[in-house]
């Protein structure tokens, strides 16, 4: 319980914006620095789908890829132009790794991202 209750504030505070979503990328969780990333708090972001944070110029084929990759249970990294709530754009350093059941069956998936805008 007393790990149980660490793990649980050590991803609401980790540096690295944090969601958890279901299998289709409903956004279940978001940590603090989701929030401060997106622009998004959780209550204007659970419940919600990952793609309100799509910038709607990316080509389809880049999610597809994407979505190819962690459906066949694998982890996927890269580069996505993402909306903040402000609607600026900035670039996202992004991983996305499945999250999977005793029965080794894709439950959720955790999505993991920095703003890299600076660097470029
Ligand atoms: P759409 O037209 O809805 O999708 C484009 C293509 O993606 C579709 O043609 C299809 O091939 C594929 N696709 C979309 N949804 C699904 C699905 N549920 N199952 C299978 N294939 C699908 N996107 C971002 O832009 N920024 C993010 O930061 C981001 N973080 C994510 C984090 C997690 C944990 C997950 C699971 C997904 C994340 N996504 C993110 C992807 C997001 O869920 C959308 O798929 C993406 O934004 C495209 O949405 P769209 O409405 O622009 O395009």
């Amino acid at each position: 319980n007393g790990m149980l209750a660490l793990f649980a504030e050590t991803v609401e505070q980790a540096p690295v914006a944090i969601s958890i979503t279901d299998g289709k990328a409903n956004i279940l969780y978001v940590n603090k620095a989701f929030t401060r990333v997106t622009g998004y708090a959780p209550e204007e972001s659970i419940g919600r789908n990952e793609s309100m944070l799509s910038d709607k110029n990316t080509p389809k084929s880049v999610y597809e890829e994407l979505w190819r990759r962690i459906q066949s249970q694998q982890t996927w990294h890269g580069y996505l132009l993402n909306r903040h709530k402000d609607g600026r754009r900035y670039l996202a350093d992004l991983t996305i790794a499945p999250i999977l059941s005793e029965r080794n069956e894709t439950t959720h998936y955790i999505g993991m991202h920095r703003d890299i805008t600076e660097m470029y």
